[in-house]
């Protein structure tokens, strides 16, 4: 199959149209077979139950080439697991773990062409989502929905090597207790937009929030989880309902122990604690793991031992064990790589 002629090294992180997306309709109670589709376009009622009251969840995965030259993607069981739980607390149905990762497979197959080549550090972005799509105006669950899938390639993460980032303690929150804060839920991020844009404009790149009941406790940021490494170099990660369970962070944390034989704490983490920690990083598919080199909080500056210009050691390890599994570089646990073709 012949590759689509884009300068893969340079691509950014922008929508990029592919030939082809997943579509399938949920009416009367039932999913239809669904399709792959070149139509990229959505027809709604104005007054489809997502346009009035938020009502639509979505996933984030990539598809990439391996170092053998397989197109595979990385632990997509796990994506539509939380799909799952993301539509359940939303009310919406559930679309069949099976189906999802069926869908999956099918559309990055379509889209074969749009499949970065190993190396070139870009990959197929794949972007899963669901919405409420008949009228909806008196406040309940949609009865039609529409779950899709869109892909588009990305540009690699870091160019020219993972700078350090410098991030800020926010004055908003992210999540309340016992609210949507561990599902992927577009409301979730409607609301972190004037915080991010906020934070940009005072020059951090992104927001640290802590818990919003007590502000004590480190939570995530607004789209990637916190890891830290102690100075007796043990892995330390947040515990909290309201985070949103990253892939990336269960898979570094499972790399920390099997891989590298490291301590693991998985607990509640004091915000006055972070300035005793030796190495901070945010994690996520997009970037795999962004060094956090500064932490500002209301003037006062946490300044982490590895400095501004490259990630701490431990950090590294583990960014550069989990980019092995993932690039097949290192023989990756049982079911982590599903291969499309
Ligand atoms: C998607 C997301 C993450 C990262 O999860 P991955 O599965 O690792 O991509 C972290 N935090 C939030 C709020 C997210 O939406």
């Amino acid at each position: 199959m012949e590759k689509k002629n884009i300068d893969w090294a340079n691509l950014g992180f922008g929508y990029i149209k592919t030939d082809y997306r997943y579509v399938s309709n949920f009416k009367e109670g039932a999913w239809d077979a669904g399709v792959i589709t070149e139509d990229d376009k959505v027809v709604l009622s104005e007054c489809a139950g997502v346009l009035q009251y938020a009502q639509t969840c979505f996933e984030g995965l990539k598809a990439y080439t391996t170092e053998d030259g397989k197109i595979v993607c990385f632990r997509p069981d796990l994506n539509a697991d939380r799909m799952v739980d993301s539509a359940k607390r939303l009310e919406m149905p559930v679309f069949p773990k099976e189906r999802f990762i069926d869908a999956v497979v099918q559309v990055v197959k379509a889209n074969a062409a749009f499949v970065p080549p190993y190396g070139s550090g870009a990959t197929l972005y794949i972007r899963p989502y669901m919405f409420g799509s008949n009228p909806v105006i008196g406040v309940k669950p949609a009865d039609e929905y529409q779950f899709r899938i869109l892909t588009t390639p990305v540009g690699p993460y870091f160019k020219g090597g993972a700078k350090p980032i410098t991030i800020k303690v926010s004055d908003f929150d992210r999540a309340a207790p016992h609210g949507t804060g561990h599902i992927k839920a577009g409301l979730n991020y409607a609301m972190s937009l004037h915080a991010i844009v906020t934070a940009h404009e005072e020059g951090f790149a992104e927001n640290m929030y802590l818990d919003a009941a007590t502000r004590t406790k480190v939570e995530e940021t607004g789209g990637a989880n916190f890891i830290f490494v102690t100075k007796d170099n043990k892995v330390v990660t947040p515990k909290s309902d309201s985070i949103l369970p990253s892939i990336t962070r269960r898979s570094l944390i499972y790399v920390a122990k099997e891989y590298l034989g490291l301590e693991v704490e998985e607990r509640e983490v004091f915000f006055d604690e972070v300035k005793d920690f030796a190495e901070c990083g945010l994690c996520g598919t997009a970037a795999v793991v962004s060094p956090v080199g500064k932490i500002v909080d209301h003037g006062k500056e946490i300044c982490f031992p590895a400095g501004m210009e490259k990630m701490g050691p431990t950090t590294q390890k583990l960014y550069d064990t989990l980019t092995g599994i993932q690039m097949g570089r290192i023989e990756a646990p049982e079911g982590w790589i599903k291969v499309i073709e």
